[in-house]
């Protein structure tokens, strides 16, 4: 295991506080995989999540010193994802770099306006059932053109407004305020995976899952939970 791969999976141990899972530098990458699906809990991979934001905010961000080289040829036949992120496709929101995360560990999921669609919810559901993950974040952001549009009923070309159908019903009560509209439609969103899906609401009952609902601000760059 090259060194600064060694001092990332030591820091994300000391942060999800599971530092008895292993010594580091015995287990190898199989101690990460298994590390990730089966020995984090929903709370700490929404841990870790956020502990990664606050290093993004600090300026201190990590994950750029790891070793692609190594992540890739590692994760090639399989992925060990410890969380699962629907964001928005806006360009102002690169998950990765915000939650200071490398390859194989977020498994994320964009669409304009964050919201769950039928496709959405499907790989979701892959998330949690096929690859183990413990937790996932819906999350919106601050000046949303997609909320903003769907806010205001914009007359839209082609088939952009087929989109304010999955956002209606969680924004009915902005009345108008976009923020605000924000913060509902990641809300409901987030209520919806979990309800709706039996896969998911099994998962968050009997697997501890965890499924939140966040902002990200696009001037601070810090993600807040709702
Ligand atoms: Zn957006």
């Amino acid at each position: 295991m090259c060194k600064v791969f060694a001092e990332s999976w030591s820091r994300r141990q000391f942060v999800a506080g599971m530092g008895a899972a292993g010594v580091v530098g015995g287990l190898g990458w199989s101690g990460r995989a298994a590390f990730a699906q089966s020995g984090m809990t929903g709370e700490a991979a929404l841990r870790e999540l956020a502990a990664g934001n606050e290093r993004y905010v600090a300026g201190k961000i990590t994950s750029f010193a790891e070793d692609l080289e190594i992540l890739k040829a590692k994760t090639v036949s399989s992925q060990e994802p410890f969380a699962a992120v629907l964001s928005c496709a806006d360009s102002r929101v690169p998950v990765e770099i915000i939650f200071d995360q490398s390859i194989n560990h977020i498994f994320v999921c964009r669409v304009a306006g964050n919201v769950v669609t039928p496709e959405i919810m499907a790989s979701m559901e892959y998330g949690v059932a096929v690859l183990g993950i413990k937790a996932i974040l819906v999350m919106g952001h601050t000046n949303c053109g997609a909320i903003g549009a769907a806010v205001q009923v914009k007359d839209v070309p082609g088939q952009i407004s087929a989109l304010y159908q999955h956002m209606m019903p969680g924004i009915s009560e902005a009345k108008g305020d976009v923020g605000h509209a924000v913060r509902l439609n990641a809300a409901f969103q987030a209520q919806l995976m979990r309800e709706s899906s039996t896969v998911i609401s099994e998962a968050v009952k009997e697997k501890g899952v965890k499924v939140a609902a966040g902002v990200y601000d696009l001037g601070t760059g810090r993600v807040t939970m709702l």
